[in-house]
Parts: structure tokens; sequence; C-alpha cells
């Protein structure tokens, strides 16, 4: 019997870790068997929830540890204690930003580190949180091998008209660039895509990633070729609490005329605007779609014009469109703003089953819509434990921590 490997996927915020435990036996075909959270990390409240590949709960913990390391050495303490006769071999990392220097998954070394410290500048809400997992797990388990996977790198294919601004060339040399986000997620999407339409394999596809967070990416043959997300994950269609494209002469308006600073400024555009902002109800879809109110309607209606609209400027980006695909929270599960978007679209030979559409099939398109559509729930944490078994497979690194240990 072939030995089974187990991978620690973590994603960390500012005071959560959300982690997935994937296992296999050398292939690809990696199966989830738990997911969970840390939540409450620095505080006195932290707190550790860990479910099975059923959602079964199968623990719910206060802890009173705050500090990350030790929460970390509680979560491997835990995992190792419910893996069997598998071994925990490695862990990924979702690291938001690889600025200009890495277009691909990478083991996490001292110089990695490094070189992952010198771009902090680039996305300092969450590049600090995600290298802090790297650094405290490192510090509780030396051994074990680390990859980073970066949701900046599926970009980096892109032509360069989709990744400069028009500023000043100094600038664009020092990086004040477009990367785009959400690579993973595309990357997954690129891989699923050809095994659900293998006839798309090669084709001009608009993915909408439309979460809580939501970009677009314009995907030619399964490659980046421009995305909506810029410098920061604020640009691009308008989300939960963001408000995506916006005139920087807005910016200069507030900063004069009312005195706004630096940190006035990024509450405002990453957390009191968005849909949170323009219905003044929620951030969440799922409250919008179920209001009366008429701020939540026109929310929503914002919401769907910015995708449609920014949707349009990729197809020119890829000469042509000939699929669209939905994902994330609310691309999966929100039957309305699929009908609104694909209905904004219309003009470019996209129609919807409407039936379909309710009943989340994957291809929703009517039968004689000139452009298929179709519904991809996507899968980051898959994406990092293939990169992250990839990565040890072309080091050939062998297994370092037995479960029993
Ligand atoms: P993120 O990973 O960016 O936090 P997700 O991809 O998990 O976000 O998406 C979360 C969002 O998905 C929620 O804020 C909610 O608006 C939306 N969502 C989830 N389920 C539904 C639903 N049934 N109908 C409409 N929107 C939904």
């Amino acid at each position: 019997m072939s030995e089974r490997n187990a991978y620690l996927i973590i994603n960390a915020g500012s005071s959560s870790l959300k982690f997935c435990v994937f296992q296999g036996s050398g292939t690809e075909d990696l199966e989830v068997v738990f997911t969970g959270q840390m939540s409450g990390i620095g505080t006195q409240q932290a707190k550790f929830e860990a479910k099975d590949a059923h959602k079964h709960v199968l623990a719910s913990t206060a802890l009173d540890q705050s500090d990350r390391a030790a929460l970390l050495g509680y979560l491997l303490d835990w995992i190792r204690s419910q893996l069997g006769g598998a071994k925990l071999v490695a862990a990924g990392h979702r690291v938001v930003h690889g600025g200009t220097r890495f277009a691909a998954p990478v083991r996490v070394t001292p110089q990695v580190m490094a070189e992952l410290e010198a771009i902090v500048p680039l996305a300092p809400l969450h590049q600090p949180h995600n290298l802090a997992a790297i650094g405290a797990l490192a510090d509780v388990y030396p051994e074990l091998p680390q990859v980073a996977c970066f949701d900046t790198a599926f970009h980096q294919s892109q032509p360069w008209q989709s990744q400069v601004f028009a500023i000043p060339r100094e600038l664009t040399q020092e990086g004040v660039r477009r990367y785009g986000f959400h690579g993973l997620s595309y990357e997954y999407i690129a891989h699923r895509l050809p095994q659900v339409a293998p006839e798309l394999a090669d084709a001009r596809v608009l993915v909408c990633h439309l979460g809580s967070g939501a970009s677009l990416c314009a995907m030619a043959a399964g490659r980046s070729v421009d995305t909506t997300m810029g410098f920061t994950a604020l640009d691009g269609v308008p989300m939960g609490t963001r408000p995506g494209t916006i005139d920087p002469g807005v910016l200069i308006y507030l900063m004069r005329q009312k005195g706004y600073g630096a940190d006035e400024i990024e509450k405002l555009l990453y957390h009191k605007s968005g849909m949170l902002g323009v219905s003044g109800i929620s951030n969440d879809m799922r409250d919008l779609e179920g209001s009366e109110a008429p701020e939540a309607a026109e929310a929503v209606e914002l919401f769907c014009h910015g995708v449609a609209k920014q949707g349009a400027a990729l197809a020119a980006s890829m000469g042509g469109l000939d699929a669209v695909v939905f994902t994330a929270g609310v691309g999966e599960n929100s039957t309305l703003v699929r009908a609104r978007v694909t209905e904004k679209l219309g003009w470019l030979g996209v129609r919807l089953d409407p039936a379909a559409n309710r009943a989340k099939a994957t291809r929703i398109s009517a039968a004689d819509s000139r452009i298929p559509v179709y519904v991809i729930p996507t899968d980051e944490e898959q994406m990092i434990a293939r990169h992250t078994l990839r990565v040890l497979q072309a080091e050939q690194a062998a297994p370092v921590l037995a479960a029993a240990d």
C-alpha cells in the first residue's frame, strides 16, 4: 500500500488563520480531510475550530494562548493526533504578494523570507500576516518544508500593456505597476475548465471571481492576459466594502478639502465603501438580495454594472470573448447577479437559460447562446496543496515529520 502524505494549507490573516489538511499518496488527487480556523489571534480570546470533510465538527475550543507560534504549535499537535498513519510532509501558504520576483510557488528558505519581507510595502495589510504564520511555523517545526504560493503569480503572463500604469517610467521600474490578485483561484479555474468543457482549452474566457473581494480575469488558453485588480486589491469592480475603480481625483479632493490623511483614506477604501457604503445596510450579497430597501437594490445594480462594464473591457484585452465563467461566493451562489451580469453582456452574444441558472447547473447558458456561460466552484486551497506537492516532488524532498513523532 502506498504511503499517505498530509499537507497543511494555511491562509493567514491579521487575527485569524484558516487551515485545511489534504491527504494523498503522491498523485494530484489530494483529498481534504480537515478544515478549520484559529480566530482571535493576538487577543485573549483565541478560538480553535475544526471540521472533517463532511463538515462535522471535530473540535471547537477556546484557547488560553494568544501567541501565534503557540497557537500553531497547538494546531500541529492537534493535526498530528488526527492523522492516523499519514505523515505531515509540508505546509503550503497563501501569500498575497510575490512582487515581480516570484512567478511561481517557491520553497521557503531564509533567503526567500528576506525577499518576501522586502515586498511588504506593496501589501502592508496582508503580507505581514502571511509571513508571520510562516515564521511562527518555522519556529515550532523548523524541519517542516514550507511552500509559499502567491496570489499575484498567475498574472505574470500578462503582456506589458496590462501591467503598466501610464505614469513616469521611474515609478513603474520601482514596482508601481499592476500585479493582479486572486491568481490561485484563476489558476484553479484554468485547470478545471478544460475538464468541464474540453473545447474551451484554447478559448478566450472571462472569469468572474465574485466574492466579498471581487475581480475579473481575461484568460486566453489558460493564461492571464488582463485582470481588474491592479497595484492593490482595491482596483476593479465594486466589492463588499471596497469601491473598485475610483477617480483618483476623489482622493485628492478628500485630502485637500476635507483634511483626510492616509489612514482615513485607507479605511474609506478598504472598509467603508462598496456594497456596504452604497446600501448603508450590509456588505453581504445575501442581505442585499433579501432587502426591500432601494439602496440595497442600487448596490446590487452598481455591482452588476461594474462587472459587465469591466468584463467587456477585458474582452477587448483578449480581442474577443468565447466563454464566461462565474466563481467564488457570489459567482457560485447568486442567481440574480449571474442573470443581471449576463443580461448586460447580451450584446456580446451571451444568453442564459434561466432554469439552468436557478438550478445552479454547471452550464447555465441557453442552447443558442453564442457564448457559453459556466459556474465552476473555485478551490484555492486545492491549488496550494497541488503546488506544495509539486514543489516538493521537484526537489524530491523526503517526508520529514512522522505522524507518530
Ligand atoms: P471571500 O473569500 O472574498 O471572503 P467568498 O468567495 O467566500 O468571499 O464570498 C463571500 C460572499 O459570497 C458573501 O459575502 C456573500 O455576499 C456571497 N454569497 C454567499 N452565498 C450567497 C448566496 N446564496 N447568494 C448570494 N450571495 C452569496
